[in-house]
């Protein structure tokens, strides 16, 4: 019979004890976010996956197509290609493929580009119904991006380059009188 009772007060105090937790947790100051409905301001630090960085400039992409980021990164994750339009010297970058699946973030790419082309993107939210959404063509997202900035982008444009300007004429300079032989 005692013991009967031991249990029903201990069942109360139990409750009392997780009912006092509520309240106190109940007007606390909130400490977490409604997400998704409300999100918090990314850390300056923060790695997603990388991105071409945009010349706001010029709204061209930055890269020589040197391939020293696809050479870097240890998991085979990136590939690309480039094209030297008619008459230009240098190469343009056409096509940019990251296989995200394989990334470890470890930031090789970015940190071995010779020109500072590449940049980590801000993207935390990804979520998908299958690992090929996270195949990043990243020369048609470097034009959504820009396109969200305002910017007509530019990026794999063959466009052969303007001819250069004909190199003004030299001018003949006057014979000079002291050093003739004349007479
Ligand atoms: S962060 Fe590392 S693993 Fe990811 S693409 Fe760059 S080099 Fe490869
Ligand atoms: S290292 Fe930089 S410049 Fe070279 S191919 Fe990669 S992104 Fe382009």
């Amino acid at each position: 019979m005692i013991r009967y009772f031991q249990e029903i007060f201990s069942g109360l105090w139990s409750l009392l004890v997780g009912m006092r937790l509520t309240a106190r947790m109940a007007v606390a100051p909130t400490i977490t976010t409604h997400y998704p409905f409300d999100t918090l301001e990314i850390t300056p630090n923060f790695r997603g996956h990388i991105d071409l960085v945009i010349n706001p400039k010029t709204a061209r992409d930055k890269c020589i197509v040197c391939m020293m980021c696809q050479r870097a990164c240890p998991s085979g994750c990136i590939s690309l290609k480039g094209e030297k339009p008619e008459g230009a010297k240098k190469k343009v970058l056409t096509e940019y493929h990251l296989d995200f699946t394989k990334c470890s973030l470890c930031g090789n790419c970015v940190e071995t580009c010779p020109v500072n082309a590449l940049e980590y993107s801000r993207d935390y939210q990804l979520a998908g119904f299958s690992r090929h959404e996270f195949h990043f063509d990243l020369v048609d997202r470097f034009r959504q991006r820009a396109r969200e900035q305002g910017l007509d982008p530019k990026v794999g444009d063959l466009t052969p380059p303007p001819p250069k300007p004909p190199k003004p004429a030299a001018t003949e300079t006057a014979p000079d009188a002291s050093g003739s032989t004349d007479g």
